[in-house]
This record gives structure tokens, sequence and C-alpha cells, in this order.
């Protein structure tokens, strides 16, 4: 039932019920199997839809719990975790696409996101347009085919931070009967609900803001009861289950989630300004910059705030952005995101060193390009680690 409640109360308490204890934290069922009172029980939670007392591959109190703050959050009817953010995208592709349908994404997209659609295009049959431009929605519009089954978003985006018009797209596929799945890992839903301006479906990896402290693997899928129960089948023969344990950590992680996603922003917001005046920035790429090309979109489709990741370009290029990574104390090199840290990633000399120019032109990775998911330390601190990057990457030259 909705609750005119707001993200954090949400997080606190909406899944309470799947708590038969009277602890106040719900315990980790850390179990496979529960004990069925009578024996018709055995057939009634065989048949039934997540069972929270049968299997842990059908259902567990700990991932029931948390599905329920998820939906709420997303304004979803129904939600479902999984094991990973991976595995919540091969799920919504196994459920949704099939052999010789077409699918239309951005160019650049999350890495593992493009190696499954390269994937199914290789051994399944899927032909695939992609979006150059996001903003474009001509482009969008010409890209579907009478075949086009599935339209997929990530706004903003990564490693780009391009934006995309969620209500535009939505609207194009409800006019056209196609899927719409909008990968919301940057933003999480206290900066943007795609559900709300019409989307399908809203995944993500909740190994990032939604977990936030960078110790659990998670995946989520939010959408229609009907969609939602349809992957939920698929997990129960696929195996994408997520642990108790890892449920508990993640729904720890929400409890916190509109608090820490709001801190980072607002770091992310001073420092993406604080970047724009330092002499050996060529470039920095934040949607809550006016000077974003996506700053019109972002300011009308997210709240509270423009997310906090980063990316932003050196002039000097390889070597400097190297050295500008290796200098740095408080912000970790890392290749992930929307934890309580700063990370950082260098994608030309880490993540993409072995990629092909072609292939990291496409993806708008640039030789000085630094991707930044900013934490929840304390300004000054950020502040004078980046000046230390700066100092070592003028020392590079
Ligand atoms: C990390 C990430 C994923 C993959 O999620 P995992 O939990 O690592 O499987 C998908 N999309 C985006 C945008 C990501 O950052």
């Amino acid at each position: 039932m909705p609750k005119p409640w707001g993200p954090t109360t949400t997080a606190i308490h909406a899944g309470k019920h799947f708590n038969p204890t009277r602890a106040v934290t719900t315990p980790i069922f850390q179990t496979s199997v529960f004990e069925l009172l009578e024996n018709r029980e055995g057939a009634e939670f065989a048949a039934a839809i997540e069972p929270p007392a049968f299997y842990t591959r059908w259902g567990n109190p700990n991932s029931s719990e948390v599905e329920a703050v998820l939906a709420e959050l997303e304004g979803a009817e129904r939600a479902l975790v999984t094991a990973s953010g991976m595995a919540a995208f091969a799920l919504v592709f196994e459920a949704f696409l099939k052999a010789g349908d077409h699918l239309v994404a951005p160019a650049a997209i999350y890495l593992g996101t493009e190696q499954l659609i390269r994937r199914w295009e290789a051994q399944r049959g899927l032909t695939v347009t992609w979006i150059q431009n996001t903003l474009d929605l001509d482009e969008w519009a010409a890209a579907l085919r009478p075949e086009t089954r599935m339209i997929w978003v990530e706004t903003p985006s990564n490693p780009t931070l391009a934006l995309t018009d969620l209500a535009a797209v939505a609207a194009l596929g409800k006019k056209h009967g196609i899927r719409t799945v909008a990968d919301n890992t940057f933003p999480s839903p206290i900066h943007t609900k795609p559900l709300r301006f019409g989307f399908d479906l809203s995944v993500a990896s909740a190994t990032k803001y939604l977990a936030g402290h960078s110790d659990v693997v998670a995946g989520v899928i939010a959408g229609s009861d009907a969609d939602v129960v349809t992957c939920w089948h698929l997990t129960k023969v696929m195996g994408p289950t997520l642990d108790p344990m890892a449920a508990w950590l993640l729904h720890r992680g929400l409890k916190t989630l509109a608090l820490r996603v709001r801190r980072a922003s607002d770091n992310a917001q001073a420092l993406a300004q604080w970047l724009l005046w330092q002499p050996h920035v060529a470039r920095v790429d934040y949607p809550g910059l006016p000077t974003h090309p996506g700053h019109e979109i972002a300011a009308r489709q997210m709240e509270t705030g423009f997310g906090a990741m980063i990316g932003f370009e050196l002039r000097a290029g390889l070597r400097a952005g190297q050295c500008f990574c290796e200098a740095l104390e408080v912000i970790t090199r890392g290749v992930s995101l929307g934890g309580v840290e700063s990370l950082i990633q260098h994608p030309a000399s880490m993540s993409h060193l072995k990629t092909a120019p072609e292939v990291k032109a496409r993806l708008g990775i640039s030789d000085g390009l630094l991707r930044f998911s900013v934490g929840i330390e304390d300004q000054p601190d950020l502040i004078a680690d980046l000046e230390k990057g700066f100092q070592a990457a003028a020392e590079a030259r």
C-alpha cells in the first residue's frame, strides 16, 4: 500500500511486515530452507510467487523486505533484487527480448551492458541501433523499427554523464508499444524516478548508491507487478538470487540513502564548480553545471541535486591523468562508484587501456578524462587532495 512517506521514513519502515520477530532490526535469515508447518503449506508455497518462508531461491524475508522498500522508493508496484546489477539486466533481456528483436540503446553505455548487448547480437540474433546523441529526440524516433521491442537508457550516463529526456523517450515507447527500461544506477531514486516519467522498468546496480558502502554486490528490477513477476519466474529457474546477508546489507545501506546521496551531490556540485576554475582542467562534465549540454533536462527531471558523478578532462592527457590519480590520498583509485568514499578512475590508463581508439572515441573517453565518484567526505579534505593531484599532474609534464 503506497504511503505518503519521504524516502528515509520509507527506507526505514516500508518493509517491516516481513520481520516476523520483535527485533527492531530484522534479523538475517541466513537459511536456505524453512520448516513447513503442514504438508499442505509445501504445496501452497511451491506454487506461490515469492513465498517468504519456503526455499531461499523462491524468496526470503530479507530480500522481500528490501524489495518492498525499493518498490516504494521507485514508485513501482513491485521490485525484485538480484545477485548483481548485471544479473538484473540479463534477466530483463531474457524476459523481454527474443531472437530477431531490435533494441535501441545509447552508444556511450556501461561497459557490462554493452557486452551483454553484443553477446545477444552475436548469439541470439538481436539487432541494435546505437544512439550517438542522446539529447537528440529525432535520433531516438528515427531508430525505431516495427520489430523494436526495447528502448534502453542511462541518465546521466556512464561514463559521459549524458542526459536523456525520460518523458519524451517514454512517450515514444508508449506510442509504439515498446518496453522502456532505464538503468537508474547513477541518479538513484533520490534524484530520478524513471517510472514517474512513464518508463516501464527502472533497473540498477544496487552495488552503488543503493547499498552505498562498497561492501555488497546486488541488483534491482522495479516496475509493474506483471513485469517483475515475469522476471521473478526467471530467477527461479536461472538462480541469480540475492543472498540473505547481502539483502540485509542492502537494506541497511538504504536507510541512509537519501542522507548519503544528498550529501554526496552537494559535494559534487561544489567540486564541479571548483574544478571549472582549475588551470589544468580542459572540461568538466557535470549535469549540475549550466554549461553541461543536458543541464536543462537534468534540471527538469532530477530532484534535490544532480548526482555525485563528475567527469573532468586534464589538458595534459595520459601521463598527467596517471600521475594525478597516483598522488591522491583521500580519493581512492577504483573502478566502482556510489560508496561513502570518493573513488577516481582514469579510464585511458585503467579500464580502457586496451580498448581500440575508435571505440574510446565512441564512448567519449579521451586520454585526460577522469571519472570521479564523489563521496560524503568533508569538502575541504577533498579539495586539498585534488590540489595534490593537480600538482603531480603539472610535474608530470
Ligand atoms: C556498476 C554498474 C552496473 C553493473 O552492476 P553490478 O552490480 O556491478 O553487476 C550497471 N550499470 C551501471 C551504470 C553501473 O555503474
